[in-house]
């Protein structure tokens, strides 16, 4: 086990010896994954086990993950399940009524993954629409739907995604979600923070989380369940496949690699807890064999296609990160900020992301990912500039860098899609926007929050100021909802859904505001 330790501990980003040690001092709490624990037992069961639904995700043009996890008990620790192995199989038709099964196959699910299922479904016709189902110990799952990309060499004519981020449990209903299902996406981005890690009852009163603060592999899990109880987020899961990328909160609130937020915590200890972090989101995600956790590292970064109408970049700007500079707060962007040895991305998925831009065949190229990469300064009044040291403007040279090679590269049409910070923004990105004579080289689109912070406002307070003081911004409001992105070989068109009401049932899901952006020229415009 140490070796196997060891060797995941050598990933770039990874640690000294003396910090490896005392990681692996704590280590006895972590179990073994994928080692199954006895042979598989025919089981009958007290509930439902699927009370979590289905979900798939990371599909490519022949294949998809498809997704479930047994828990009778999904509140509880153990999820209501034996401590032994539990059989049982799958199927993937195309059909509802599953009378043309195209693969099918059994599975093992063991307690050393939280009796997760995560099935390949191989050999699938490109650019189509299938359904799914499991069966386990005499009982059936919900059909989930989901489809295949079209092949890499494929010339789509049109394709239509949802982005999200920020579903805080006790902070709204996720009513948004049954209008994304209308809208009837070829599938969703979440950008992260899809579970908060805070204590019950610290972050609103809409409904409650269970438990303190999270940090053991029970909690983590106890904590994803929870959230995928909720019917509107199962059926959404259940309507498409899903690109899932994390941000902070699914470990702690703006950590840092193996940096924790709170003084006193040691990079050991916060490894220790990222570990359990990681390990819970595996379990509950429809993701790749390529993304099973190895202790406290996860490759979560990858690359999609939609044909050669996109490429897919699912970014991963926390697990790699140097500290935020100037104590994470907002700063201007002094010495500490532009310091070149700051870095979102870490060096391996730099090269990765810079070699495959370059080559992409994409018409757009489309970087999902977690923070704000314009520079905003947030301040409307005085003289001092203040920008997110969390964000893009704390890593100001890789940031530059990484616009730069998609300016010299002529990387066909980046497009950033964003999450984080609870509100909606549209920007124009150039290598510096703080000079508004210098082309725009890309475009980025910033997802509001599902939920989090609550019933938001369409009115900013001195909203002209902010603009004014920042050209690179064309649309900011504060309410809940996501986007709808509909993209052709032409244009790239990002509709701003709001929702009315999240502190109830019943809010109404509408559009705000509908920017498009045409093929070989990385400006805003009104729809
Ligand atoms: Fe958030
Ligand atoms: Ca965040």
């Amino acid at each position: 086990m140490f070796d196997h330790l060891s060797s995941a501990l050598q990933h770039e980003g990874g640690l000294s010896r003396r910090l490896f040690l005392s990681y692996a001092a704590l280590l006895p709490t972590i179990p073994l994954l994928g080692q199954t624990a006895g042979s598989a037992k025919k089981v009958t069961f007290s509930a439902d086990p699927f009370s979590m639904g289905v979900a798939s995700g990371d599909p490519d043009h022949e294949s998809v993950i498809l997704w479930t996890r047994l828990a009778p008990k999904p509140l509880e620790p153990g999820g209501g399940m034996p401590n032994h192995p539990v059989e049982g199989n799958w199927q993937i038709a195309e059909d509802d009524a599953f009378k043309k099964v195209v693969g099918s196959g059994n599975f093992k699910a063991s307690p050393a993954l939280g009796f997760s299922v995560h099935i390949e479904a191989k050999g699938l016709k490109n650019d189509h629409w299938y359904y799914y189902r499991f069966r386990a110990g005499g009982a059936s799952s919900p059909v989930g739907r989901t489809r295949t990309m079209p092949r890499p060499d494929a010339n789509p004519e049109k394709l239509r995604f949802a982005v999200t981020s920020c579903q805080h449990w006790e902070q709204g209903l996720f009513t948004a979600y049954q209008q994304m299902a209308k809208d009837q996406p070829d599938f969703v981005f979440h950008l992260g923070d899809y579970i908060y890690e805070y204590a019950a009852g610290k972050g609103g009163n809409v409904r409650r989380h269970i438990g303190a603060e999270i940090e053991s592999l029970d909690d983590y899990r106890v904590r994803y369940c929870q959230y995928r109880t909720d019917k509107d987020l199962q059926a959404m899961h259940a309507a498409c496949p899903w690109f899932l990328t994390w941000d902070d909160h699914e470990v702690d609130n703006n950590y840092a690699n193996d940096i924790s937020e709170q003084n006193g915590v040691t990079p050991a200890q916060l490894l220790l807890r990222r570990a359990n972090a990681y390990q819970a989101y595996y379990e509950m995600m429809p993701l790749r064999p390529s993304s099973l956790p190895q202790g406290p590292h996860m490759q979560l970064y990858r690359k999609g296609s939609f044909g050669k109408l996109a490429e897919f970049f699912v970014l991963d700007t926390r697990q790699y990160r140097t500290d935020q500079p100037n104590n994470d707060g907002q700063d201007p962007l002094n010495e500490a900020a532009l310091n070149p040895r700051n870095s979102l991305l870490g060096a391996a998925q730099r090269k990765w992301l810079f070699e495959f831009l370059k080559t992409s065949p994409g018409t757009w190229n489309i970087l999902a990912q977690q923070v704000m990469m314009a520079l905003v300064d947030r301040k409307t009044t005085g003289d001092t500039a203040a920008y997110s040291m969390d964000q893009w403007p704390g890593y100001a040279a890789e940031r530059q860098k990484l616009l730069e090679h998609i300016r010299d590269h002529k990387v066909s049409n980046a497009v950033v899609l964003t999450g984080d910070i609870h509100s909606n923004w549209a920007n124009e990105l150039r290598v510096d926007d703080l000079k508004p004579d210098l082309p725009t080289v890309a475009t980025e689109f910033v997802t509001t929050s599902l939920t989090s912070g609550g019933n938001g406002s369409a009115q900013v307070k001195s909203l002209d100021i902010l603009q004014a003081r920042n050209p690179c911004n064309k649309f900011h409001n504060r309410e809940r909802g996501y986007i709808m992105c509909d993209v052709t070989p032409k244009t790239y068109t990002a509709d701003y859904k709001v929702i009315n009401e999240i502190q109830k049932p019943g809010g109404v899901t509408t559009s705000r505001a509908k920017f498009v952006v045409e093929a070989g020229t990385p400006l805003i415009r009104k729809a």
